[in-house]
């Protein structure tokens, strides 16, 4: 593994301004900031990270779940996935995120790993993380040996001729639902972004996964107050019960009233080359009885755009039974 030096700040603008003198917000960056340490660790004993610094942020004061005046909830980025998993106002008023993340991973994995790694965590793809191969994401212009090669597990919807990585993340699909918003600290001062806004396609340019820039430190998360009397679920489906990366994943929430859906937030996961919101699901459902023709013409709106590669045409019917379904357990109750 590659050597580096490692700190542990307690000023986040010493933290930022360490960071800052990276290159780049992400791939390749020498200076890197470290949550829970499980994706960036793992990377990097792979020889695929290799930065000459890694600032532990986890002395920052970032640890609190709050919840805010206006009746939101504001996620400290160091917060650990099992800690917003099991936080009782996580629990009753955002049930999707609590399930979400409860999906992903291990007890041991959620416990180490936090809210800002998990929005950065980075693709499952078999040749990014295999130092041998080409790959444009690690190496951009090295190819992309994906498009012919193994691709079961990878994206139909938001893919290029550079990259179709799948994102792995769940708590990102219902964060994207919830529509939360990312709040950074950096060398030019605070933003908010929309969660939509955050993540970027691969396009031409598959090394760069965000709109983060060198020294921004994500600080929180916020979720808009709860909708009232909202139907919630996020519903997984993989190789094996647990364990295990999504290969359609679907997060739902709903609100109905005699009968019929008046609003709706709808993404999937598995997927996509980012947490993939559906505003074609979510024009189709609203205004429509909840019933199933209902739920599967929203799921062929959601998928009508899905390219399949060699090897994942099944993605396409199980990701439309996916929604289907979510939808149907979700307005069962
Ligand atoms: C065996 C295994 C199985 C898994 N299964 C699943 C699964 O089924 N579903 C799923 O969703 N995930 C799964 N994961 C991924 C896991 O959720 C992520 O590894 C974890 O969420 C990353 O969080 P972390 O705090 O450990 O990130 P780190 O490794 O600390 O950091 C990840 C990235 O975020 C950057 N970063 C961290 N904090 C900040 C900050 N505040 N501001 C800016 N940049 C920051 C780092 O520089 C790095 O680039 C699995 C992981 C493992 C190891
Ligand atoms: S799909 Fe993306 S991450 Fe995978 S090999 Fe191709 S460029 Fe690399």
């Amino acid at each position: 593994m590659h050597t580096f030096e490692f700190i542990r700040p307690t000023d986040p603008a010493a933290a930022i301004a360490t960071a800052a003198q990276s290159k780049t917000a992400q791939q390749g960056a020498d200076v890197r900031f470290m949550g829970g340490g499980t994706t960036l660790i793992d990377l990097m004993k792979l020889n695929v990270e290799t930065p000459d610094r890694v600032l532990d942020i986890n002395r920052l004061p970032f640890d609190k779940i709050e919840v805010m005046p206006d009746g939101g909830l504001r996620i400290g980025a160091t917060v650990r996935n099992s800690d917003l998993a099991y936080h009782a106002t996580v629990q009753k008023d955002y049930p999707v995120l609590s399930q979400a993340i409860l999906q992903g991973a291990s007890a041991q994995v959620r416990n180490m790993a936090t809210v800002a790694g998990n929005l950065l965590q980075r693709t499952r793809c078999l040749y990014f993380r295999d130092t041998a191969m080409p790959c444009n994401k690690r190496e951009p212009g090295s190819g992309c040996p994906a498009i012919t090669g193994h691709n079961r597990t990878l994206a139909i919807l938001g893919a290029s001729e550079q990259c179709i990585a799948t994102n792995p993340s769940d708590m990102c699909v219902a964060m994207a639902a919830l529509e939360a918003t990312i709040h950074i600290q950096g060398p030019k001062g605070t933003r908010a972004i929309a969660f939509g806004d955050f993540h970027l396609l691969p396009g031409n340019t598959p090394q760069h996964e965000t709109v983060l820039e060198p020294g921004d430190l994500i600080t929180h998360v916020t979720l808009p107050p709860p909708v009232h009397r909202s139907k919630q679920l996020y519903l997984k489906l993989r190789d094996r019960a647990s364990y295990e990366f999504a290969l359609a994943s679907a997060a739902i929430v709903l609100t109905i009233a005699a009968g019929k859906i008046t609003r709706a937030r709808i993404a999937l996961g598995g997927v996509g080359t980012k947490p993939w919101r559906s505003p074609e699901a979510e024009t189709l459902l609203t205004g429509k009885p909840a019933n199933d023709a209902s739920f599967r013409q929203a799921a062929e709106a959601a998928l009508r755009n899905a390219r399949p590669q060699s090897e994942n045409k099944f993605k396409i019917e199980l990701a439309k039974r996916c929604l289907t379904y979510a939808l149907r357990t979700a307005t069962a109750s």
